[in-house]
């Protein structure tokens, strides 16, 4: 079909509304139209759909679009439909979704030749009824997007994709489109063969997003950090994604419970909860969407301002994909990586049940992964470079290592060392052994084998183990060593390695990086114990303490009640001035707050001014503990008057342990009413007595002290017992 580039314009303002192309757009669109095969490698965002729906309009025949996902052709034949008023009934889509009406519906359209845009998920091109029908159609081309998921080296192989060319042989011939947004040169030449269309056109758009700026990070405080970040840029729309659906659910939660609005979005949500999830994200009713990566394929959020990786991803490929769909408007798009060598191995083990193809694809994708986050060179060069893409110029002025560089120093004798020993050991041994060989740290296995009597042992004791695990990882990336597959992990040299070791040269490696650093597994971060005494402004406290003496003689409580000590203490060290921010405090909850707050807060926020106090900057996260079901479950419990020792066995407590929880409860400010167990456990008389005395006499809240001006007919758990009713009646 020949039309002139006018003629093209016009029909793109008609149907779209739009006045110029985006890109090669119309490059791409007179190829198909002169009947010519193309292969279009475009970014996440360039208008790829357009490429072919434009055609689609003007050409005789159906196209036919192979898409992956069910709810991205609900899309993309809305969109058409809007945009193509007259008519309603010219594109459709066949997948496993449709009921005998809506497929009845389709099959007319498309006999009757109403159709110009069939969108078809690959597993029902399969079907065989589908073939037939559409050998009946005359068709105009195929366009299959998303096309990486041909290759078993993409990111997202999907096995009946593969069958796609042996069906269109079937159905007929016609020219054939390939859209993706990311594909190594393997991945492109994977699709082209498998398509049978290596002469196809190519059009490859600059993979460069200039206005992304890429970070990695070390996965030490990430929760804490997190949260810190999306309250420095709060008002912004922001995607986090993690690897598991468990982690989705961990990180909304602990989001939500330190005041961001997030939601979570995973495949293990029910479809009407995951359609409205995303639709608050996109009408900005939350933040933050927490996701795994099921999210995001075919939505359109151009503001997107952040996306931060929680886990590293398995493929640099899914990392392009997630991080492209920040900043899609131009703007600002900040890609936060949170990164730790063993992250990388769970990764590797998850694999290891898998057959050794798939293996070996699996364990290349992650090592690309660990170069671009072990990386001290520019982020965007290393990107671009693994998509087949030269980025000229040394600095990008937009990623942390441009920004920041890293201390690199000659590293040539301690490469050396590395390849010798893991020749000394013939091969078969694993980084952490050799690491420790290295460091001269004996252990029962390295004893077992005699490495500690080997020459080499020791040879680089003055760096500990984990600056020898960087060095081996290092040598990994330069791939001068490798792991084996069968014996999955036991370090081999390549001939790069050996030829190295031969003729030794200068090279630059990075000092051993914050990555590696140990860290207790998914430790929690903040709002864990933080202890009493000390590293407090003392001036403070003691203001504190005055105000509460003065408070407690106004309220006719004792001291106690109002706050503790360690809750004083810590107010003197994270200088809350506001309610909310009080409520972080040690011991404060929500009751206690309201209830007594506001002078502490005055007093503080005064004392902050008139001392010109710098707050820390770091705040206080809300871990999940708080919220620990136990909790929960008591006060519950509580509420429906369940006997205290049903309660412990529920939740396996002995009798004490439910005490403290209980303590603790009330201490932080939530009223229980345990009046029912206290009428059958304590005598009526020593209850009044007990609730005298902290009423009246008791300097302190201390049992020992109690215990002590009672007398010996009390015994410590009524008087604990009372002391609950007490602090939460005056208390809470
Ligand atoms: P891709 O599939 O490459 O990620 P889409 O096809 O979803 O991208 O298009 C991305 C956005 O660009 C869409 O909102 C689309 O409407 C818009 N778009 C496409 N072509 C043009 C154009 N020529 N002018 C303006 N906007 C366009
Ligand atoms: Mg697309
Ligand atoms: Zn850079």
């Amino acid at each position: 079909m020949e039309i002139t580039s006018k003629e093209l314009h016009d029909h793109l303002k008609k149907f779209f509304g739009f006045d110029s192309f985006k890109g090669t757009q119309e490059a791409i669109i007179q190829n198909l139209l002169e009947g010519k095969d193309a292969f279009v490698l475009m970014p996440t965002g360039g208008g790829k759909s357009l490429c072919y729906q434009l055609p689609a309009l003007l050409l005789e025949g159906t196209a036919v679009v192979v898409s992956p996902l069910i709810a991205l052709m609900k899309n993309q034949v809305d969109a058409i439909r809007g945009f193509v008023e007259e008519d309603m009934s010219i594109a459709h889509f066949l997948n496993s979704s449709l009921n005998r009406q809506q497929l009845n519906d389709v099959r007319n359209a498309l006999l009757t030749g109403h159709t110009k845009l069939l969108y078809v998920a690959p597993e029902s091109l399969t079907k065989e009824d589908n073939i037939q029908l559409l050998r009946q159609v005359k068709i105009s081309f195929y366009a299959i997007d998303e096309a990486h998921c041909i290759s078993e080296w993409g990111h997202d192989f999907r096995p009946e994709y593969r069958r796609i060319q042996q069906l269109i042989q079937e159905i007929g011939k016609a020219p054939i489109m390939a859209l993706t947004a990311t594909a190594t040169p393997k991945v492109q030449n994977d699709i082209q063969k498998n398509l049978g269309m290596l002469d196809a056109t190519l059009f490859k758009s600059s993979f460069n997003r200039e206005n992304l700026y890429y970070e990695v990070r070390p996965k030490l405080q990430i929760d804490k950090e997190i949260i810190k970040f999306i309250k420095a840029n709060s008002g912004k729309s922001g995607i986090i994604y993690c690897l598991s659906r468990r982690k989705v659910e961990e990180v909304a939660d602990l989001l939500v419970v330190n005041d961001i609005r997030a939601l979570p979005y995973h495949a293990g949500l029910d479809s009407h909860t995951r359609s409205q999830n995303q639709d608050s994200f996109l009408m900005e009713e939350v933040e933050v969407i927490v996701a795994t990566i099921a999210f995001g394929m075919g939505i359109d959020k151009p503001d997107v301002r952040y996306v931060i990786h929680y886990d590293i991803p398995k493929s640099l490929e899914g990392y392009y994909q997630e991080t492209g769909r920040a900043g899609r408007d131009g703007g600002e798009g900040q890609c936060i990586a949170f990164y730790r060598y063993k992250d990388i191995q769970k990764l590797e083990k998850f694999m290891q049940g898998k057959p050794v193809a798939e293996q070996e694809i699996g364990k290349q994708l992650l090592l690309d992964t660990v170069a671009y986050a072990e990386t001290n060179t520019c982020r965007r060069k290393v990107l671009l470079h693994y998509f087949g893409e030269e980025y000229g110029q040394d600095s990008c002025h937009n990623c942390d290592n441009c920004l920041y560089p890293k201390v690199q120093f000659d590293g040539q004798d301690q490469l050396c060392m590395v390849l010798e020993t893991v020749e000394a050991v013939k091969q078969q041994f694993k980084a952490e052994h050799v690491a420790n060989i290295i460091a001269g740290q004996s252990n029962s296995i390295i004893k077992s084998y005699n490495h500690h009597l080997l020459d080499l042992f020791g040879i680089g004791k003055d760096k500990s183990p984990h600056f020898w695990n960087a060095i081996i990882r290092q040598a990994l990336i330069l791939k001068m060593l490798d792991k084996n597959i069968e014996h999955y992990g036991l370090l081999e040299l390549t001939e790069k390695g050996r030829a190295f070791l031969r003729d030794p040269e200068p090279i630059m490696l990075t000092e051993d990086r914050e990555f590696v650093e140990e860290e207790d597994e998914d430790g929690f971060v903040g709002g864990a114990p933080k202890g009493g005494g000390g590293g407090g402004d003392l001036e403070l406290l003691a203001l504190l303490k005055d105000l509460r003496h003065d408070m407690a003689k106004k309220l006719k409580l004792p001291a106690f009640v109002i706050f503790q000590d360690p809750s004083l203490e810590d107010m003197s060290i994270q200088y809350p001035i506001s309610i909310n921010e009080l409520k972080n405090c040690q011991g404060v909850g929500e009751g206690k707050a309201r209830k007594f707050g506001k002078e502490f807060v005055a007093l503080i926020a005064k004392y902050v001014e008139e001392n010109e106090i710098e707050r820390p900057q770091d705040m206080v996260v809300k871990s999940l503990i708080n919220k620990s079901s136990n909790k929960v479950y008591i006060i519950q419990s509580i509420d429906r008057q369940l006997q205290f020792e049903d309660i412990a066995e529920a939740k396996g407590m002995q009798m004490n342990e439910l005490f403290d929880e209980i303590e603790v409860i009330i201490n932080s400010g939530t009223k229980l009413n345990i009046d029912y167990y206290l009428e059958q456990a304590i005598d009526e008389d020593k209850l009044e007595e007990i609730f005298d005395y902290f009423r009246h006499d008791a300097a302190s809240e201390s049992i020992e002290d109690a215990l002590d001006a009672l007398g010996r007919d009390f015994s410590e758990e009524e008087v604990r017992l009372v002391r609950m009713k007490f602090l939460s009646e005056l208390g809470n």
